[in-house]
């Protein structure tokens, strides 16, 4: 098993940081292509309620994210420009490009992280990511969330599992990192569902993977579905017994990025032992170390 951080440690021999940064971008599943009503676990904010302000530039916001970790990163650390909400790589490429481009500019930043969807990104858009590639890592972070069409149509997901193989495979053939979002606890889904989406993963070829348990945020759709008891919450105990099911599945070269979800306290309405960070690291922490 390699944790993200452990990884990193040994490709920059320092610890890394990741910067979490706002486009002005949407969604095809807010802007009416899709759908607009969002994906059902997503928050306003478009999964990214941490990010930096979008209305500021790149630079602006990258100098903030640092000087928000400065206390513990010191002025030796190196950093990854992540974003993080919304799509992307959708929208106007003009303006994409120069944003990558402006994030990867200062030395410390090593990595660019881009958090998309494999149905948003064009043969265009796949060209400039592998040019990108060529001056610094480009990693693309795909939410697929579930290989099964029927928690896809519930999230309202909006693609199928064809259009993730297809990105994946063409991402790879540019030597561009892959990093796959999965959701752990979708209604419906029994531990053996969610170790296929997790083998299924394993197995295509990408180089990382995020395991978020299902988080419920006020003001979603899947709030309300909560509310009328039709999303059932997994206890502290029930999570880490799926992850010791889970964690065997994935190769060490596979790079673990995440084991938790990580909602923002104020919407978070379940599973509300969640927001004692400290306690579920600790408990993670056991089960990585066993
Ligand atoms: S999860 Fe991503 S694709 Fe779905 S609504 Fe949120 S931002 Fe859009």
């Amino acid at each position: 098993m390699k944790l993200l951080n452990d990884h990193l440690k040994e490709e920059y021999g320092c610890k890394v940081y990741k910067l979490s940064l706002q486009l002005n971008v949407t969604c095809p599943v807010r802007d009416g292509r899709l759908d607009t009503r969002g994906c059902i676990f997503c928050s306003e904010g478009g999964s990214g309620d941490f990010a930096a302000c979008r209305n500021k530039s790149v630079t602006e916001q990258i100098a903030e994210a640092k000087e928000r970790v400065l206390a513990k990163a010191g002025t030796h650390a190196k950093y990854i420009a992540y974003f993080q909400s919304f799509t992307n790589t959708y929208g106007d490429t003009d303006y994409l490009e120069r944003s990558y481009r402006e994030a990867m500019e200062p030395d410390d930043i090593v990595a660019l992280s881009i958090g998309t969807r494999p149905d948003c990104i064009s043969d265009e858009m796949l060209d400039i990511l592998g040019k990108l590639n060529k001056i610094k890592p480009v990693w693309i972070e795909l939410g697929l969330q579930t290989i099964h069409p029927e928690s896809a149509h519930y999230i309202r997901r909006g693609y199928e599992l064809s259009v993730y193989d297809e990105c994946v495979d063409r991402l790879r053939k540019k030597g561009i990192t892959v990093i796959v979002h999965v959701i752990l606890g979708l209604p419906g889904e029994s531990h053996e569902d969610m170790k296929e989406s997790v083998r299924y993963v394993c197995a295509s070829g990408v180089q990382g993977i995020k395991l978020q348990l299902l988080h419920v945020l006020k003001g979603t759709d899947l709030y309300q579905d909560y509310l009328q008891g039709k999303v059932p919450v997994m206890s502290m105990e029930e999570y880490m017994e799926l992850l010791s099911e889970l964690l065997p599945l994935i190769p060490d070269d596979v790079v673990i990025h995440r084991l938790t979800g990580d909602g923002p306290k104020r919407l978070l309405a379940a599973p509300l032992w969640t927001a004692d960070k400290k306690r579920v690291l600790n408990e993670i922490k056991k089960l990585t170390e066993q």
